[in-house]
């Protein structure tokens, strides 16, 4: 029996209009009605007023892909903690390697974001994980131990128990080349590790760190399957209805 109840959360990344995400949904949601683990849809901002009404008594969760650290103001293009929540919004993915690679997106920027999030009710979904290089060159562990500090800087121990962490090797986002799942253990382990240096061990037991990384029904179970992995975050294969309530099978 796994220590922690599964979190598997679907990123959609930039894909699905409102209309094919209500296609989506429609075979998605009666495939998880029974999960054992709690189910999570990160979608695009456009897709959240629809979504949200689907999931509506459903035990599927709706999650953002990004937040902007700001209250509100001239900040034009952004989208604040506020506005998710109040459209009934329950998670929000933090520091995704793609943002950090294509948006400026940085450790610090990551804290403040999480920091909203979490001031204003929201959960983060907070992201970390190497480069090939950096893992070739042995400085995963410490690499992903300063992106666990820097993000929960000023986070208080009663905030810490809503952030989920995502451990994402960017090697692995979308390549098909999936960690092994001793690599994912590993990892996951330091994370809880450095969660424990930072607030206890009691906190960190009960953080949930996912894996993701081309997580699909073939490899989840051996992936889910480890100590330390409390679930998955899915690209690619939460946009098959299919595919995706495999994985959450696995979970359960
Ligand atoms: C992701 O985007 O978080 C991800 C893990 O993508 P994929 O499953 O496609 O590798």
């Amino acid at each position: 029996k796994r220590k922690r109840k599964a979190v598997i959360a679907g990123n959609w990344k930039m894909n699905n209009t409102p209309t094919e995400a209500g296609l989506l949904l429609e075979a998605l949601i009666p495939g998880v009605h029974d999960a054992d683990c709690e189910v999570v849809v990160c979608v695009p901002f456009t897709d959240l007023c629809n979504v949200v009404a689907k999931c509506a008594g459903t035990n599927v969760h709706v999650g953002a892909q990004n937040v902007h650290f700001e209250k509100s103001g001239a900040f034009t293009g952004e989208v604040s903690a506020d506005m998710l929540l109040d459209l009934g919004v329950e998670y929000v993915v933090i520091g995704h390697s793609e943002r950090r690679q294509y948006f400026g997106e940085t450790d610090e920027t990551v804290n403040k974001r999480t920091l909203a999030a979490l001031n204003a009710g929201l959960k983060p979904i907070v992201c970390v994980g190497e480069s090939l290089t950096q893992r070739e060159q042995g400085v995963t562990e410490e690499l992903v131990r300063m992106q666990v500090k820097i993000a929960l800087k000023d986070v208080t121990e009663e905030q810490v128990k809503n952030v989920i962490i995502a451990y994402e090797p960017i090697w692995a986002i979308g390549t098909g080349r999936t960690a092994t799942s001793d690599q994912a253990q590993e990892v996951c382990a330091a994370i809880r590790k450095v969660v424990g240096e930072l607030y206890g061990n009691d906190i960190a037991e009960g953080m949930t760190i996912q894996y993701g990384g081309s997580m699909n029904p073939a490899n989840a179970a051996e992936l889910l399957a480890k100590p330390d992995v409390d679930g998955g975050l899915i690209g690619g294969a939460s946009l098959h209805a299919g595919k995706f309530c495999e994985i959450v099978d696995a979970a359960t």
